[in-house]
Order: structure tokens, then C-alpha cells, then sequence
């Protein structure tokens, strides 16, 4: 890790791109697609595309082996373009049109994710034949960036859902996702023991456990290894459904830690009489990058750049005119005293979940501009 970010820094150093931007590492993109594949030597690897979807990143989880979790045609159409066979994508979008499975379906996907019987019609009728997972509601501990209620049903539609999969000649499995930035392997073990209950009464023989994303990245507090994961994983697999092989969609813990956003301070001032509280406007907020600062659910690290000496606390906002564009208000966040407009922050660990969810042009504001480096940056 260190090795990849002195490539990023050197690579900032060297061109200095115009900021906000994001740089990554694609050599670290592809060690930590390995390290997943190491750390679940048994199972099929579908790298959810929407954490990042730079062609860079695409192709350096693809020269692993990995395949790819994608949610529409567009995503679909990319990762053929960078060279992924149909056989290695899965749909895993339960939302989706009629003419989106039928598209699908005419490209060469044969794995979907469903949890609604108007959606699993659709699929009967327009993807013959597939395997088709339905997704469960989990019932485990939150995750920092939960779902909700907004995917997945109850364990009695989902036996009724999985019958009728297999009397319409789908092939069928289960899925869940625990959450994003789930730091708890124990909402794993819930899940895995719900879908064989699930599957015991449908009476159905699963050919595949769809066990989703969700592995957690470090930002200021530590969170499990891989290999602390797939032993409560595997060990969940052995005592409750052993038979129906394995796929995980990971997205944040490939391609999170391998990202840098380099951003510039626009002012430092004071605001409210009462806080004492310097307010730090940076040229990127919650619609260039910064997404998951909503409700302050990922707490970032910052580094500034060249800038020494003591600290004190700061509220953190971005540039826009919007009142929901602060990143930090509650999450205590330190900067050095003698900080000013026209410094540096970088923030580490910005590789999921940024340039994706960057607004088109809010307030006249670019999307975050990607930069890689590494083995696969060329080839974008
Ligand atoms: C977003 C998503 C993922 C990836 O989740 P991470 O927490 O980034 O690993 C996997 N599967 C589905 C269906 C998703 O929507």
C-alpha cells in the first residue's frame, strides 16, 4: 500500500493534474482482485462495477480472473467493450425493464438476481434458461452504508419465488447483501443460515449462494481482513449449505484503498459567534466525489499536503451553494492552524464510491476527473 500510494504521489507531483481529482492505482486494483480470489479459492468473483468504473480498473480486475457485477445495459455493454465474456457478468440489479433482461439476455448474460414476482415474469419471459438468484431481505446488523428495506423479500416469498423459478426452467439460487462497509462478518453467517432455511422450504436444490459485497475498507477505524470474512464464511457454508457454489460481488474492498483524491482549500474562515470552529471549504464536496459523506457515514482521513505544525478542529464543507454540501460537522476533523486557501488536502482511500456518484455539472461543477497509474493505466 504504501508502494501504490508513493506512485500516486509521484504521479501528482510530477504532473500536477488540476484539482479536485482522483488518482488510482491500478496495480493495487489488481492485488486486492487476487486477494479476494485468495481469500475464496471456491468461489466466482463479480466486481460490482458502479464502485468504480473506470476502463483501468475494469481491466485490472479482469487480468485477475474476476468477472463483473453489473446493473444495466450500459454497464453491461462496458464491460464488453473491455474485453469480459458475457458467462462472467451478472445482472445484480433486481430493478430493471423488461427490454433491459431482454438486451441482456441478446448480449449473452445467463445470471440474474431477482426478489419480486413481477420481475421474475420478466425474467421467465425474457431470459430463459438463466440462473437466477432471488435476494433476500437479511435481517443482520447494520452496515455503514445500509440498504434499507429497499431490495430483497421475506423468506416465505422467497420460497414461493424460488418454486416457481424452477417450475419456469430458471435455474436457482439465493442472494443477499449484508450492506456496504459492513464491519461485521456476522451478518454473513445470518444470512448464509437464512437462505438454507429458505431453501429447505421451497424444497429447491440451489445452484448457486450469492453472497454480495459489502467487505469493509479502513478509513480511521480498523475492520476485519479478508481472510477473518471468508473464515466465518466458509465456516457458515460447512455447518448450514454446503452444496450450491459460491459468488461474491465486491466492490468497495477492491478498488477503495487503491484511490486518492487530491482536492485544494478555496477558504478558511470562521462563521457563527458561538463556534469557535474554523470552516474549511474544499473544491471537492458531496456532488464531485464526496457522496458518502451523507449523514457523515464514511469518516475519511485528510492529509494536508506540506503544511506542518499544530491543529486544531475544522468543519469541513464543499464548494457548492447547496446547505447539504458539508462533509464533516459532527465527525471531529483536525488541520493544521497556519491551513489557507490555495493548500493542498489529500484524502485517501477514495477509490469506490467517488468518481462514480459525481453529479454531471451541479452549480457548473465537472464530474471528478480520474487519473490511473500502474500497469493497466494506459490502457484506458
Ligand atoms: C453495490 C453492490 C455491490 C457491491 O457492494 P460493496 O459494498 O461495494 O462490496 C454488490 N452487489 C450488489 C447487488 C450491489 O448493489
Amino acid at each position: 500500500m504504501t508502494e501504490s500510494l508513493n506512485r500516486i504521489r509521484a504521479f501528482l507531483a510530477d504532473r500536477e493534474p488540476p484539482t479536485p481529482c482522483l488518482v488510482v492505482d491500478t496495480d493495487l486494483v489488481a492485488e486486492r482482485a487476487a486477494a479476494v480470489a485468495a481469500a475464496f479459492p471456491d468461489a466466482l468473483i463479480r466486481y460490482a462495477v458502479k464502485a468504480n468504473p473506470a476502463p483501468e480498473v475494469l481491466d485490472a480486475v479482469l487480468s485477475t480472473g474476476a468477472g463483473f457485477d453489473v446493473a444495466g445495459t450500459a454497464e453491461i455493454a462496458l464491460c464488453l467493450s473491455r474485453g469480459a465474456r458475457a458467462a462472467e457478468l451478472a445482472y445484480g440489479n433486481t430493478i430493471k425493464k423488461p427490454a433491459d433482461i431482454a438486451s441482456a439476455y441478446a448480449r449473452g448474460v445467463r445470471e440474474f438476481t431477482t426478489d419480486s414476482a413481477g420481475d421474475l415474469a420478466n425474467l421467465v419471459e425474457h431470459a430463459p434458461g438463466s440462473l437466477v438468484s432471488v435476494r433476500l431481505l437479511t435481517g443482520g446488523p447494520d452496515s455503514v452504508t445500509p440498504f434499507g428495506t429497499k431490495f430483497g423479500c421475506e423468506p416465505a416469498v422467497a420460497a414461493t419465488l424460488l418454486r416457481q423459478a424452477v417450475e419456469a426452467g430458471l435455474r436457482p439460487g439465493i442472494a443477499f447483501h449484508v450492506g456496504s462497509q459492513q464491519p461485521d462478518p456476522a451478518a454473513w453467517e445470518i444470512g448464509i443460515a437464512t437462505a438454507a432455511k429458505v431453501a429447505a422450504e421451497a424444497g429447491v436444490g440451489l445452484e448457486r449462494l450469492n453472497i454480495g459485497g459489502g467487505f469493509a475498507t479502513e478509513h480511521r477505524e480498523s475492520v476485519p481482513s479478508l481472510t477473518e470474512y471468508a473464515a466465518v464464511i466458509h465456516a457458515a457454508r460447512e455447518a448450514h449449505l454446503p452444496g450450491p457454489e459460491l459468488l461474491l460481488e465486491p466492490g468497495r474492498v477492491i478498488v477503495a484503498d487503491a484511490g486518492l483524491i487530491r482536492t485544494e482549500v478555496v477558504l478558511v474562515t470562521t462563521r457563527a459567534a458561538a463556534d469557535e470552529r474554523r470552516w474549511v471549504y474544499l473544491d471537492v464536496g458531496r456532488y464531485n466525489g464526496m457522496a458518502e459523506c451523507e449523514n457523515e457515514a464514511v469518516a475519511y482521513r485528510l492529509e494536508a499536503v506540506g503544511v506542518k505544525g499544530p491543529e486544531g478542529p475544522v468543519v469541513l464543507a464543499g464548494p457548492t451553494c447547496d446547505g447539504d454540501d458539508v462533509l464533516y460537522q459532527r465527525t471531529p476533523c483536525a488541520l493544521p492552524m497556519s491551513l489557507k486557501a490555495g493548500d493542498r488536502l489529500d484524502i485517501p482511500g477514495t477509490g469506490a464510491y467517488t468518481a462514480s456518484y459525481s453529479s454531471v455539472a451541479f452549480n457548473g461543477i465537472e464530474p471528478l476527473r480520474t487519473y490511473c497509474v500502474g500497469r493497466f493505466a494506459d490502457a484506458g
